[in-house]
């Protein structure tokens, strides 16, 4: 273990992690469910509070291992009620987790990695690169986090942070799975969703995995050259394998992915890449959010003007497309999507 997954401690571990752990202390396997409750069900800050444990197992684990919980550094609240936190994790990395409360729902927009090494053009986390990858136990803290301070139920979850999940799957998978539990934060599989730039083998990973996790992938163009200068991260991966995984996973799973486009003023807006965009949608089982990109300062992008995303969803749906246009929030305070760009972002 480096110094920094000793800090990390306990939170590194997946849930074939924790029965490891029972074992290597001489423990029953039951033992690591009964942690994992403490950890994800009570959000517990010390292994002493661990109390169906015996005492003597409670002293060997804080005599082995940090339990560390994400600090909030800075937290805002828009005038919409969305809440920004910027969170300081046990090694000093720095990440964003958004909540966004409705009357009768609460979703946590979480990161997945400390930066982002995929360089997307339009997005605040992408200009800053990679710091490093979450460990699973960091992604479920910052749910519970978030359900604390809103003294709440936390209903919905997005992998919408920074970071590309599937640049870290294992850990974002080990993450889910440990807040689906019932026992834990009981989080429906059909609520939790994660967003991909494209990753094609983590897509074609997640239709295989049992529960009904929904998937969200960022398109952004369905021109191939103005996808490589949007997303550079992926352009390795032509948007024909691309169309080809997702029409595959709607045959796996029976379920229909989103495709995200965020429209930028004069650059993916235009009648040529609509045609692009109705094309590649054609006879694959999608649904379209359309969203008027967010202004990142750096990027020198504009949104397209409100027409413009009507003239697109109009034509998406009378070519059979099935689509609408997001409405943002949290803009006032850069929580919106693509302005979450970590520690020297909210300081500056
Ligand atoms: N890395 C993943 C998930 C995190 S980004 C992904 O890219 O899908 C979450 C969403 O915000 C993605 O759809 C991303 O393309 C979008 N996004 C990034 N920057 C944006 C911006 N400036 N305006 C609107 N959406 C943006
Ligand atoms: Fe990374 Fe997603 Fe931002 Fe692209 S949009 S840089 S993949 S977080």
């Amino acid at each position: 273990m480096s110094r920094g997954e000793g800090a990390v401690g306990i939170k590194v571990f997946d849930r074939a992690g924790l029965v490891a752990l029972a074992a290597d202390l001489e423990q029953p396997s039951f033992r690591a469910g009964q942690i994992e409750r403490w950890l994800y069900g009570r959000g517990v800050r010390t292994f002493a509070e661990m109390t169906d444990l015996p005492a003597g197992l409670r002293e060997t684990l804080a005599g082995r291992l940090a339990l560390p919980f994400p600090q909030i550094a800075q937290r805002q609240e828009s005038r919409d009620g969305t809440r920004k936190y910027l969170l300081e994790l046990a090694d000093g990395a720095m990440i964003e987790t958004v909540g966004l409360p409705t009357q009768d729902r609460l979703t946590v927009c979480f990161s997945t990695q400390a930066g982002c090494a995929m360089g997307c053009s339009f997005c605040a986390t992408g200009i800053s690169g990679l710091t490093r990858d979450l460990y699973p136990g960091e992604m479920v803290d910052q749910v519970s986090l978030v359900a604390e301070d809103f003294g709440r139920r936390v209903t919905n979850v997005v992998a919408m942070g920074q970071g590309e999940p599937f640049a870290n799957y294992d850990a974002v998978l080990a993450a889910l799975r440990f807040m689906n539990a019932p026992d834990n934060l009981g989080i429906g599989a059909r609520h939790v969703t994660v967003s991909t730039c494209g990753l094609v083998t983590g897509i074609r990973r997640f239709a295989q995995e049992a529960e009904q996790f929904t998937l969200a992938v960022s398109l952004h163009s369905a021109v191939q050259e103005t996808r490589d200068r949007l997303m550079p991260g992926v352009r390795t991966v032509p948007l024909s394998r691309l169309r080809q995984a997702l029409s595959d996973y709607a045959e796996t799973t029976g379920r229909r992915p989103s495709l995200e486009y965020a429209l930028i003023a004069g650059v993916n807006d235009t009648d040529s890449e609509l045609a692009a965009l109705i094309a590649f949608c054609r006879d694959l089982l999608v649904h379209v959010n359309l969203i008027p990109v967010n202004p990142v300062a750096e990027t020198g992008y504009a949104r397209s003007p409100i027409a413009r995303a009507h003239a697109f969803e109009r034509s998406l749906r009378d070519t059979g497309t099935e689509v609408s246009t997001r409405a943002e929030r949290g803009a006032d305070i850069d929580a919106a999507c693509g302005q979450l760009r970590g520690a020297q972002g909210a300081r500056g």
